[in-house]
């Protein structure tokens, strides 16, 4: 994704991963195969791998620079977490704060962190390792967390009963350890806010409530110097939602408000001059939601 640059926003993207993921019906399971010859001539390869018949994901945090603050959005799945069900997430080693730095942002220049919902790809640079212990990762930021989002998934991952919902075990077990060693100690070293729908970061940058994938699931509007940018997370995975936006994720907790959410948000942005920023598209990530003869199609920016 080229850099998107204003007079007084730059926001870049700092990519995690990216590659081939899931089979189509893992991620989408409402979806039919057939969708992958219908719409072959923009699907693939870019975002859908012909070879692995795997659906192309990126894990990426956004980053956003204003001549007051450095913002990131999403933090991913993050180093040495021990995810012993998920592959190459186990005990991960990327290159993620290298990376960072080479756009001359250090651990200490971060202002905030915003996580659109505390799913596990997307809380996990939240903290790194330092001598066996979980320690925020960026020292001087506040980290946001919507109230209803972390209020629910505080309760998830420390009531001794263990939750009631309709996740398998595995799925079950990784998004209460990484609520356990993600967030947890950034709440007790005191770096958390807890925020509700309409919390301005700064002028022209907010955060708006957007249930369904997660109970407290948010996005981050931005509205200034005529660029009007929505970082929207998780209300869409793939662009192939946006064609079936009547289609849920299988890590919906709740399928039906999801769906009713990304419904209006898609009927909402389309043919608007809104910049959509997804926390998985894959390359170039950015785009535009444009009607299409009674439906929809992301038409992404170069
Ligand atoms: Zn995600």
């Amino acid at each position: 994704m080229q850099p998107i640059i204003t007079d007084t926003i730059r926001i870049e993207r700092l990519v995690e991963s990216e590659g081939p993921l899931y089979p189509l019906r893992v991620l989408l399971p409402d979806l039919d195969e057939s969708v992958v010859e219908e719409h072959r001539a923009w699907l693939t390869p870019r975002f859908f791998h012909p070879e692995t018949r795997l659906l192309v994901m990126s894990l990426h945090t956004f980053i956003i620079r204003t001549p007051q603050h450095v913002i990131l959005v999403d933090t991913c799945v993050g180093n040495h977490k021990h995810r012993p069900d998920f592959g190459d997430w186990h005990h991960q080693r990327t290159p993620y704060v290298e990376n960072l730095n080479a756009l001359g942002i250090a651990l200490e220049d971060v202002d905030f962190v915003f996580c659109t919902h505390l799913h596990v790809d997307h809380i996990g640079w939240n903290t790194r390792l330092d001598d066996g212990r979980w320690v925020p990762t960026f020292p001087n930021a506040t980290y946001l967390f919507a109230r209803r989002e972390w209020e629910h998934w505080h309760a998830y991952a420390t009531d001794p009963a263990g939750p009631d919902d309709p996740y398998p075990p595995p799925v079950r077990q990784v998004l209460r350890d990484s609520y356990r060693d993600s967030v947890l100690p950034v709440v007790e070293a005191g770096q958390s806010e807890l925020i509700t729908d309409g919390h301005h970061i700064e002028k022209g940058i907010w955060i708006e409530a957007t249930p369904g994938h997660t109970p407290g699931n948010a996005i981050l509007r931005i509205e200034r110097d005529g660029l009007h940018a929505v970082l929207s997370g998780d209300v869409i995975h793939h662009p192939l939602q946006v064609v079936y936006p009547e289609v849920s994720s299988a890590f919906c907790f709740d399928p039906e408000q999801s769906r009713q959410t990304r419904r209006k948000f898609v009927e909402h942005y389309a043919d608007s001059n809104a910049l959509i920023l997804p926390a998985h598209f894959a390359t170039p990530t950015a785009g535009q939601i444009v009607s299409n003869n009674g439906s929809f199609r992301f038409v992404f920016r170069s």
